[in-house]
């Protein structure tokens, strides 16, 4: 499977030059209870849809990014550098 992944930096590119790093996720605010924290470290909602990911440009300018893809059809509808301090990337 192959499809086209556009890097902020350096525009259009094969999915092959990139690493997907999972779904964004959002910290729990404050102390974690173990509930709170399992999920956040296990849970993924693995929507059928669009949904915002981590991709990082690992045989290209070397960016973590992020991206709007629709899961059923790859299709990617937008990509952008992150904010500084706004997320982080998925434990894996
Ligand atoms: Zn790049």
């Amino acid at each position: 499977m192959s499809f086209l992944l556009p890097c902020p930096n350096c525009g259009p590119r094969d999915v092959n030059e990139f690493a997907y790093a999972g779904e964004v996720t959002q910290r729990p605010g404050g102390p974690p209870s173990q509930r709170e924290l399992s999920a956040y470290v296990y849970f993924r909602r693995n929507v059928a849809g669009v949904q915002r990911e981590w991709w990082y440009h690992r045989f290209g300018c070397e960016l973590w990014f992020l991206a709007d893809r629709d899961t059923r059809t790859n299709e990617v509808l937008h990509t952008e550098s992150p904010q500084v301090s706004a997320e982080t990337p998925a434990a894996t």
